[in-house]
């Protein structure tokens, strides 16, 4: 850091201040979370250096003999946590990751069943603002009133549109996922399959979550958000389905030039934290700390999408109320709670506005955060929510709480 702050004041001033934010911040955006001191390093090494187009073993650069063992751990502790055969942890990022799979497995214009981004789904499922919109005949399903997917809309649906791939997994959904129905719905109307497990990757890993891979023809993640690595993306597969669809091919040359080696020996290093027993007890007290989260807001009158959480993030609903997500959204940053507006299911308000505000506790609990804490937490959102008058109050909670768990950035 210090050479940053010889060279480059201005960028040095950026991080130190970044770091103060972060620790003076309760962080409640459900897709965030403070890797290790090791995750960081391997980021910050002289992997960055090198180039490496290809895969470990059959490299278009010389050289690689060390990133191809960085690489090739990976790979097999990624496959080792989620029981797989196959895995390419190349992708840049989760959009990358969904991007190649839809290239190995999609041609322009095919039908895709993907969750409607306003029910909880993910812009690369089929937005139209993004490339998978764009390129495919996206047919979205959602949830129902109670806010879970509605699985006999969902195969009624399938039945009608017979699309060519059925996309499961979401941004914004508090309950179990039914990977097993899902399933049965895609070979009911011979789609393939594809799961997008990013949010909920972590507690997938530490068995908390049903498992997608017995099931899914292909699984994605990101691995930054309860998986607790790097910023990047994974793909995951059985040796059959990969033999089928090449998804190397798709990665690399498909949609990317070199990999990120210094991302890829960071991802390595969270897979190996992520097989420790620790790891186990972390995702545990992730999901007690939403639970409580959530009960501590709902028996203060704050109301969330179908009524609470099966995992690390809920969502405030706000659609019968004047207040919009944007507003209280504003407002919790006033009092020191980072979060973010979110649509709700049938939202009456635009994008931008929003009734909704998604709020998640991986990033509090690897603060070290427990259930006493959700509910200082849940006195401080449901203050805000009241009235603006109460933001000095709600802040002086959340500064207890930043003062009793320093960051240790
Ligand atoms: N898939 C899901 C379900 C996500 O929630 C996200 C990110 O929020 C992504 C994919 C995209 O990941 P990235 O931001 O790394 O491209």
């Amino acid at each position: 850091f210090e050479e940053i702050e010889k060279y480059d004041p201005e960028i040095a001033e950026v991080i130190t201040k970044e770091i103060a934010r972060q620790g003076d911040h309760v962080e409640l955006i459900a897709s965030e979370n403070w890797v290790s001191k090791a995750v960081m390093a391997a980021m910050g090494s002289p992997l960055t250096n090198k180039y490496a187009e290809g895969y470990p073993g059959k490299r278009y650069y010389g050289g690689c003999e060390w990133v191809d063992v960085a690489e090739n751990l990976a790979i097999e502790r990624a496959k080792q946590i989620f029981g797989c055969e196959y895995a390419n942890v190349q992708p840049h990022s989760g959009a990358q990751a969904n991007t190649a799979v839809f290239f190995a497995m999609l041609e322009p214009g095919d039908k895709v069943l993907g969750m409607n981004l306003n029910h909880g789904g993910h812009l690369t499922h089929g937005s139209p603002v993004n490339i998978s919109g764009k390129y495919f005949h996206i047919i979205p399903y959602g949830v129902n009133e109670e806010g879970y997917i509605d699985y006999d809309a969902l195969e009624e649906l399938a039945v009608a549109e017979q699309p060519k791939l059925i996309i499961a997994g979401a941004s914004a959904y508090a309950r179990t996922i039914d990977f097993k129905r899902f399933r049965e719905i895609a070979d009911k109307v011979g789609a393939y399959f594809m799961v997008d497990m990013a949010h909920i990757a972590g507690l997938v890993a530490a068995g908390l979550h049903p498992s997608p891979i017995p099931y899914a023809d292909v699984t994605t993640t990101t691995t930054h958000k309860t998986l607790r690595g790097p910023r990047g993306g994974m793909i995951l597969a059985s040796a059959e389905a990969n033999e089928k669809f090449n998804f190397n091919k798709a990665v690399f040359p498909g949609i990317q030039g070199g990999p990120l080696e210094h991302v890829i020996a960071a991802k390595a290093v969270s897979f190996k934290e992520a097989l420790e027993p620790e790891f186990k007890a972390y995702q545990e007290q992730t999901v007690k700390n939403a639970k409580a989260l959530s009960e501590g807001l709902m028996s203060r009158g704050v109301k969330l999408v179908s009524d609470g959480t099966d995992n690390h993030l809920m969502l405030v609903d706000l659609k019968d109320t004047e207040l919009t997500g944007k507003e209280l959204e504003a407002r919790l940053e006033k009092a020191n709670i980072t979060a973010n507006k979110n649509t709700v299911p049938n939202d009456p308000r635009s994008p931008f506005v929003t009734s909704g505000v998604r709020l998640g506790t991986p990033a509090v609990t690897t603060r070290g955060f427990k259930e006493a804490e959700m509910d200082v937490i849940a006195e401080a959102i449901s203050l805000v929510v009241a009235s603006e008058d109460n933001v000095e109050k709600a802040k002086a909670l959340v500064n207890g709480l930043t003062d009793k768990f320093p960051l240790n950035a």
